[in-house]
């Protein structure tokens, strides 16, 4: 029971809901024993927490709309003290999509902080202002609970500068206006289980694909990030659920010259109507793609393979080698069709599949004769984040 005292809250705040999970300590590691989300912010809240089985542990409705952040987090840390009996909450982490390139790691929440969270906003305008509003409200409804911001940009910031330079004049690098990466806290935590996974992997080239409703690629050696797919915003890189990807800036040039579209129409068609989605015409969910019979689903699933293995090459060019490839997220580690055709597509770089070992997704997907490894592990960001969270608060002592 050492340390099943204390108790690590990680939130995830999108635009209308959070989802937040409950971190303690347990058997040398962590164990997430209650999960959950409050969604509907602004209209009508609702709230449901699970236990470690998937059981619903509680739930509430709010009828006003007027409930906002700060009651509803004012509930959420006082059902917690409830459910967690003799459990003290020690820190809430969140996750924070830009970091800018300032934030280098974990950093511990105070009011200068969350000014320079908000001068990050112009570069994750989606993301990033849900982000600060949550920090705000847990801070006036528990003002003594330390609150640590982790960043999905501070794992790639090891890479060296030719990797986040674009071609452009250098006063505008200068500004800022370089590639920053996403989806870090799921690579840290993928390059925190290889060398416990197979200690020649610890020193490895391994590409790490991040296959979910977002997507990118990450490069990484010896557990730090070399390069990546993903730029100065969520867009650049591969194609994913409704983002296109990397697209010829030109493009949009013409669009908003010659066909009179608006600043926001293009940022809605980029990040909203485009990728799996616009592709399909159908859905971004990848498990109807795979069950449809719709010759656009299979365009739009081979699109996407198809940017996994261009971006594949362009990366293990950059770092000269690969000698691993790892899949995970939502589809990285339950599209058995999209891993086979991805390493069926790599097979010039000697990747041959174990299809039965793929089928059943087990962790080493690849056949004995296959040049270099091919995993499949599942990503845990929540735990990466309650895990830096302990370390920041715990060095802050
Ligand atoms: P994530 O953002 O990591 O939750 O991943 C979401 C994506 O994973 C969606 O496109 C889902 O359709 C896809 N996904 C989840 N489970 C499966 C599955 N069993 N087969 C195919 N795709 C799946």
């Amino acid at each position: 029971m050492d340390g099943m005292d204390k108790a690590t809250l990680v939130i995830n705040a999108g635009s209308s809901s959070f989802k937040f999970s409950v971190f303690q300590a347990f058997q040398g590691g962590l164990a997430s024993t209650v999960q959950g989300q409050i969604q509907g912010i602004g209209t009508t809240p609702s709230f449901e927490a699970r236990d470690s089985d998937g059981a619903v542990v509680g739930r509430e409705d709010w009828a006003d709309s007027n409930t906002g952040r700060v009651a509803l987090f004012d509930f959420l840390v006082r059902w917690l003290e409830n459910r967690l009996g003799g459990v003290r909450l020690v820190a809430a982490g969140h996750r924070i999509v830009h970091g800018g390139a300032r934030f280098r790691g974990p950093a511990l929440i105070d009011p200068a902080v969350v000014v320079e969270l908000e001068g990050l906003i112009p570069l994750a305008p989606l993301h990033q202002p849900h982000a600060v509003a949550a920090i705000k409200a847990l801070s006036l409804a528990d003002p003594a609970l330390p609150q640590v911001a982790c960043f999905d940009t501070a794992f790639h910031q090891s890479q060296p500068w030719r990797s986040q330079a674009f071609g452009i004049p250098h006063a505008l690098s200068e500004e800022g206006i370089r590639r920053y990466g996403f989806h870090g806290l799921s690579y840290a935590y993928i390059a925190s289980r290889l060398p416990e996974i197979d200690p020649g992997l610890a020193q490895a080239k391994v590409i790490a694909a991040h296959l979910g409703n977002g997507a990118s690629l990450c490069a990484m050696e010896g557990g730090r990030s070399i390069d990546g797919s993903t730029g100065f915003s969520t867009i650049e890189g591969l194609m994913m659920g409704t983002r296109s990807g990397s697209i010829d800036p030109g493009v949009l040039i013409h669009l908003m010259r010659n066909k009179g579209m608006s600043l926001d129409a293009v940022e809605t068609m980029l990040f909203r109507e485009s990728g799996l989605l616009g592709v399909s015409g159908i859905s971004n969910d990848m498990r109807l793609l795979l069950g449809s019979a719709d010759p656009r689903a299979a365009r739009a699933v081979e699109l996407y393979c198809h940017t996994i293995v261009k971006w594949t090459g362009a990366l293990a060019s950059s770092m000269g080698g690969i000698d691993a490839f790892v899949f995970t997220a939502g589809i990285g580690e339950h599209a058995a069709p999209v891993r086979a055709r991805v390493c069926a597509m790599l097979g010039w770089l000697g990747v041959r599949l174990d299809e039965a070992a793929n089928d059943r997704g087990e962790r080493w997907i690849s056949a004995p004769d296959s040049r270099i490894p091919v995993l499949v592990l599942p990503t845990d960001e929540e735990r990466m984040i309650a895990i830096d969270t302990l370390k920041t608060v715990e060095g802050r002592r």
